[in-house]
């Protein structure tokens, strides 16, 4: 079922009585090529690109819940490529320029919105460290514009410039950054991986991981055994628990964060805008409701939602940066699990185990990466070898120290990333 213009207008003046589900309901077959354990954004790209740019067809995704119903449904849809590291610089501009041509590729609306990403800084030495980080942006191929109060002012005149504690003195500007409807991922992908073959099973735990001599043969999960040839974790908060099914020990730590979404208001905020001293970021749905968030709980937990201290600082930060944000009422928040790497940085590698890969580490990051880790992680698992985008992201850099991507330069502590 392909969408166009012309497909609505007709639709339309029939009784919309053409339209079909956006894929289909199997049953799991006894055995795959490849089996991937989690139908988050990342478990659904990458079974998109093994079946679209490998030509691999029989793959399955289980997914305990249903298709999008953890992060990927849960994040603040922000995309951005504005990381000063190698190693992330090159994967995240991989990612923005897969996410430019994103709609046209799956043929469906992700509602993709380059409205730029503006982290405001507040003193000298945060100045220095973003036009370092611009530099490292425009080394990269991508876009980056220093600030100056003036400059912030023309585009944010909302915000409070002379706040006692934290004045404005500017930002880094980014213009290709922005953010996309984060569900309409998920289904763009699953939709794509469906139309080529790839069986998405909901509903479908994965309890357990078979390995024999050293190799990985299947899974065990709550509809059955399923053989397999490879299998891909892509579980995001829950890594550590299913890679422990196979013997493994992640250097990954999983956490809550909230966001948060106002009741609809006229446009305000058609931007993205991050505060530079203390955690907080907002930008306004399509809807008019104000989206934004702020640091995890900072204790380690598998509960998808978090407790009012957190939700305290966020009120707090906003309040500070933008006052007129006080008359906004909150209409909902929740939270999502993130899965916390020591530096920050992700994970796509092999294990030691033939056959079994990992993806994960995303931390609180990994909506913009969705279609550079889906179209890595696939390159990986169908040639065996690492994609060049993502070559750095090793699961021995935690063991050597070798190949650290410390971006926040907080050390080797999960919830500081
Ligand atoms: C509040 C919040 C705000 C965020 N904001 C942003 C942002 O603005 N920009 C950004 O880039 N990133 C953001 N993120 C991070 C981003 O959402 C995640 O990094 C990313 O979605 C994780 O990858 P995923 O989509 O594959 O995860 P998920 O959607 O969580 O997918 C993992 C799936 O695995 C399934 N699963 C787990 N265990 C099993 C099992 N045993 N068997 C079968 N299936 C299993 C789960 O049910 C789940 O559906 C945010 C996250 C949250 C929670």
């Amino acid at each position: 079922m392909r969408f166009s213009g012309l497909r609505v207008l007709r639709e339309g003046l029939t009784g919309n009585k053409g339209w079909k589900a956006h894929w289909r309901d199997p049953a799991p077959k006894p055995e795959y090529d490849i089996v991937i354990i989690g139908g988050g954004g990342h478990g659904l790209a990458t079974a998109y690109y093994l079946a679209r740019e490998h030509g691999l067809r029989n793959i399955a995704v289980l997914e305990k819940g249903y298709l999008g119903g953890g992060n990927i449904g849960r994040n603040t849809t922000i995309v951005r490529a504005n990381y000063g590291l190698p190693g992330n610089s090159e994967f995240y501009s991989h990612s923005l320029k897969l996410w430019e041509g994103l709609e046209q590729d799956l043929n469906f609306n992700v509602m993709h919105s380059q409205r730029g990403v503006i982290n405001l800084f507040h003193s000298d030495g945060q100045r220095d460290a973003y036009a370092r980080r611009g530099n490292a942006m425009l080394n990269q191929g991508d876009d980056a514009i220093l600030l100056d109060r003036g400059g912030v002012r023309k585009m944010l005149p909302y915000l409070d410039f002379d706040n006692g504690r934290f004045p404005v003195r500017g930002g880094l500007y980014h213009p290709r950054g922005g953010t996309a409807r984060h569900d309409a991922v998920a289904w763009g992908y699953a939709r794509g991986a469906d139309m080529r073959g790839v069986d998405l099973i909901q509903n479908c735990e994965v309890t357990g991981i078979e390995v024999k001599n050293g190799a990985v043969t299947g899974v065990q999960t709550s509809r059955g055994a399923i053989r397999a040839k490879k299998v891909g974790i892509v579980v995001a908060g829950r890594s550590s628990q299913v890679a422990a099914m196979a013997g493994m020990r992640l250097p990954i730590e999983s956490h809550v964060l909230q966001a948060f979404v106002t009741e609809g208001l006229k446009p305000v905020i058609d931007t993205v805008v991050t505060f530079g001293m203390g955690h907080f970021y907002i930008s306004q749905s399509d809807k008019g409701g104000l989206v934004f968030g702020g640091d995890i709980d900072m204790y380690a937990s598998y509960a998808a939602r978090g407790n009012l201290p957190a939700v305290e600082h966020v009120m707090e930060a906003g309040m500070a940066l933008m006052p007129m944000i006080g008359k906004a009422r909150v209409l909902r928040s929740w939270g999502g699990i993130m899965d916390m790497s020591p530096d920050g940085s992700p994970i796509i590698d092999k294990t030691g185990i033939e056959g079994l890969y990992l993806n994960c580490g995303w931390c609180y990051g990994g909506f913009k990466a969705v279609p550079g880790s889906g179209h890595c992680f696939a390159h990986l698992m169908a040639t065996g070898r690492p994609h060049e985008a993502a070559a750095g992201f090793r699961l021995d850099r935690f063991r050597t120290g070798f190949g650290i991507m410390d971006e926040e330069g907080t050390g080797a502590q999960h919830n500081l990333h």
